[in-house]
Parts: C-alpha cells; sequence; structure tokens
C-alpha cells in the first residue's frame, strides 16, 4: 500500500508532484493500493480549498486514489495512542512551556550545538505530575541506542542517539505533532511503502520508533528522494514559480510532459519520451540517482514539443486546439500551448495588411477569393503568379502576411497543405 500525503498549506510544489507520481507508479506495479491522505493538522497553514487544489492537480495528471483520508479526522486515535504509551510509560508528560524551550533552543544555538530536550519532566514523580496544573505535551522515552533504516535510494542511513531526543507526540494542546500523525496513519492505513521528499529522512527513525511503541511488527519501507535543485543549482524555493505545478501548467506545459520530465528526472529510463503508462511498465525506485537532480526548463519545453506532437487529435481539442494538424505543426516554432494557439489564431484572424505590401497583398487576395484550390503547393503558387505577375519577395512576403499575420515563421508550402481547406476564409 502506497500514498501521498501533502499538506494543504501551499501550491504543490514540483518536488511534491514528483513524490505522487512515484507512489502511485509503484501502487500500480504491484497492485497494492494507493492512498490519498491530507494532512491537515496544522490549523495555522492550512488554505482553504487547497485540497481541491490537490485533487484537481492530481486529477489532471492521471493519478487516481482508491482512498482519501483527512488527517484530522484521526485525531481521536492520535490521542487514543497517546494515553496508551502514557499509561505504559513508553512516553511520558511534559510541563516545560514554550518559553522556557525556546530559551534552551536559543543557548544551544549560542554554543553551536545542536538542540536536544534534556529529560527535564522524564522523571518526574507521580505526585509531581498529578500536581502540576499546568498543560502538558507528551513526549516519547528514548532509549540511548543508535537508530537507522535502509532507504531504497540511499541504502543504510544510521542516526546517532545524540540525534534523536524525546520528540513529542501530542501538544498540550492535544493535537499531534506531525511525527506522530504520520506515524499513526501509516500503521492504520497498512501503508507498506514510503516514498517521499529528503527533507523527511531524519523523521523516519522517530515515525519506525512510534510504531515500534505501539507494538507494531508491520514493515513499512522507505525511498526518500533527492531535492530539485534550481538551474543555479539552488535549491528550488517554494517562491520560484517554475517550482509550482500550478504555474507550470498555466504556463503552458502538458501534464503529459511534466510527468515525463519529472519522471526522467535524475532516473535511469530506456528512452527520453514516455507516457505515464509506459513508465509504468519499466520504473523502478532503485534507479533513482542520490545526488540532488537539476530542474531545466528548456528541457522541460522540449518534452513538452513532443508531447504536443504525439498526442491524439481529441487530446489536443481536450486542451483547446480546434486544429490538431496545427498544433503539431506549429510545435517547430514554439513548446507552449499558449504560444502555440497565438500562432494559429493569427492564422484565423482578420488581417489588415498596410505599408508595403498592402497593395501585393490585395492583389494576391483577390487571386485566391477567384481561384478554385488547388491541391498541391506548387500550383497553389503558380495559379497566383498567373494572376498577378508576381514573384519572389513581392510574392511570398504579401502572401506570408495574409495566411500568417506574420513576416516570419514556418515554410509555406508545408503549411499550405494544412490549411488549404480554409484557405479564402483566411485571406477575407
Ligand atoms: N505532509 C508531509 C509533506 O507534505 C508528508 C510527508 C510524508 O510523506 O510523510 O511533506
Amino acid at each position: 500500500m502506497y500514498r501521498f500525503a501533502p499538506s494543504p498549506t501551499g501550491d504543490m510544489h514540483i518536488g511534491n508532484l514528483r513524490v505522487a507520481l512515484f507512489n502511485y507508479i509503484c501502487s500500480l506495479q504491484d497492485k497494492s493500493g494507493f492512498i490519498l491522505r491530507i494532512e491537515d493538522t496544522d490549523n495555522a497553514r492550512n488554505i482553504d480549498g487547497k485540497d481541491k487544489e490537490i485533487f484537481d492537480i492530481l486529477t489532471k495528471f492521471g493519478v487516481k486514489w482508491d482512498r482519501l483520508y483527512y488527517q484530522s479526522k484521526n485525531l481521536k486515535f492520535h490521542q487514543e495512542f497517546a494515553a496508551k504509551l502514557l499509561s505504559e510509560k513508553k512516553a511520558f508528560l511534559c510541563f516545560c512551556d514554550e518559553k522556557s524551550l525556546e530559551a534552551k533552543k536559543e543557548a544551544a544555538k549560542a554554543a553551536g550545538e545542536a538542540y536536544r530536550y534534556d529529560g527535564a519532566c522524564e522523571h518526574l514523580s507521580d505526585d509531581e505530575v498529578l500536581h502540576n496544573p499546568h498543560p502538558a505535551a507528551v513526549r516519547l522515552k528514548i532509549k540511548n541506542e543508535p537508530q537507522s533504516f535502509y532507504d531504497a535510494i540511499k541504502g543504510e542511513v544510521k542516526f546517532e542517539p545524540q540525534n534523536i531526543d524525546s520528540f513529542v507526540l501530542l501538544r498540550a494542546d492535544k493535537t499531534p505533532t506531525y511525527n506522530f500523525a504520520c506515524a499513526i496513519d501509516d500503521m492504520l492505513e497498512g501503508v507498506t511503502f514510503v516514498i517521499r521528499g529528503e527533507d523527511h529522512v531524519s523523521n523516519t527513525p522517530k515515525q519506525n520508533l512510534i510504531r515500534e511503541a505501539l507494538g507494531y511488527t508491520g514493515k513499512i519501507g522507505y525511498a526518500h528522494l533527492p531535492i530539485i535543485l534550481n538551474k543555479e543549482g539552488k535549491k528550488m524555493s517554494k517562491r520560484e514559480n517554475s517550482s509550482s505545478v500550478k504555474w507550470l501548467l498555466e504556463k503552458g506545459y502538458m501534464p503529459e510532459a511534466i510527468a515525463n520530465y519529472l519522471i526522467l528526472l535524475g532516473n535511469k529510463t530506456p528512452c527520453e519520451i514516455f507516457s505515464l503508462n509506459d513508465a509504468i511498465k519499466w520504473f523502478d525506485i532503485k534507479n533513482i540517482s542520490k545526488s540532488p537532480a537539476r530542474f531545466d526548463e528548456d528541457k522541460l519545453a522540449q518534452i513538452n514539443r513532443e508531447h504536443i506532437k504525439m498526442a491524439s487529435d481529441e487530446r489536443l481539442k481536450e486542451l483547446g486546439f480546434n486544429k490538431p494538424s496545427l498544433a503539431r505543426f506549429y510545435t517547430q516554432e514554439s513548446s507552449l500551448i499558449p504560444e502555440i494557439k497565438a500562432k494559429i489564431d493569427q492564422i484565423y484572424t482578420h488581417k489588415n495588411i498596410d505599408g508595403e505590401w498592402s497593395d501585393n497583398a490585395n492583389l494576391i487576395k483577390d487571386a485566391i477569393l477567384n481561384l478554385d484550390i488547388p491541391n498541391s503547393f506548387d500550383e497553389f503558387k503558380n495559379a497566383i503568379i498567373q494572376k498577378t505577375n508576381l514573384k519572389g519577395k513581392a510574392l511570398f512576403m504579401p502572401l506570408r502576411l495574409l495566411l500568417t499575420k506574420s513576416e516570419h515563421g514556418p515554410e509555406l508550402k508545408e503549411l499550405y497543405d494544412l490549411i488549404k481547406d480554409d484557405i479564402k476564409e483566411i485571406v477575407l
């Protein structure tokens, strides 16, 4: 069982989409099922409507989930399990207030040390706990032992005891921390393999410790994906436009192309251009490189062009192209959907040609309107020459303007084949 567990706290980042695609592909390979879990337990950061945006984006990318959960619906389980750990003395109540913890964190920072909870409340007597009127958080008791887990991409990952402190499970307001909610949900939902971003590596031993304390014996495999860097080799920030899936879609990249690019990134693939269905046949998480991937929008543009060329008429119509063959043809000029649309619109728009080519354009227009439109461009060209006596640039420049509203562009001979049926309408 695989899952994708986005937080509804912002625009979907390409790194998140990559995680969703990889989990989805693997779930289809072993037919184990795919869960979509909206991790909405951070009320302060949740943004209304972001869950729907996630559904829309995944749907556009052809990702279908078998089950949908909202993490907040599991709150009672999180609280029950915290109580169970407390009663079994595997967890303890912590009365330290934010202020004193903050001061200790600051002191550690000033001393150049990593902050670690000092265990202040771990050994309070029952009496001290009972008579403490302050709200308490629940922390997990940790043994002073190294932790490790096997990562399908990174191999064995080890953590020294000083890197894992008695971390918080339930805050004083009774809300679970991310690690606690996530560990429990993965257990309750029967997740068997987790693919997620590298920023979660240090959470994995904590989540394993939580389930171990709860007596869970089910095994969960892990793969943490290296981060995606920008062209300059820096971590792609959330504010960077091209890191937002919504922005890439709005700019005119096809979902098929974005998915292709994200699967190709830092991977060993049998070919460069493929569909999600192709990838299901050969995708192997072990082939993902350990080193960070670099996002290259030019490469994405090239892949987009190939997907527009490959797309069926039906798909291109869905994307708003009324003339699918022209959409494919114009990939030689541009790789983005709106730019290609603009070029096609220019063909079908009314054109007022003034300036140096105006008279010739009128002559050519009359000739075309009175012509039995031939099949081949050569016959067409000869017929116009015969009727107008124009040749060379004096013929081709106004003809190009009449057909495309632009002085530059593709070979007219090739374009002609695609527009000859509409040519009178085009020049009118
Ligand atoms: N909500 C977390 C995130 O979006 C999920 C991490 C995980 O997959 O466990 O980063």
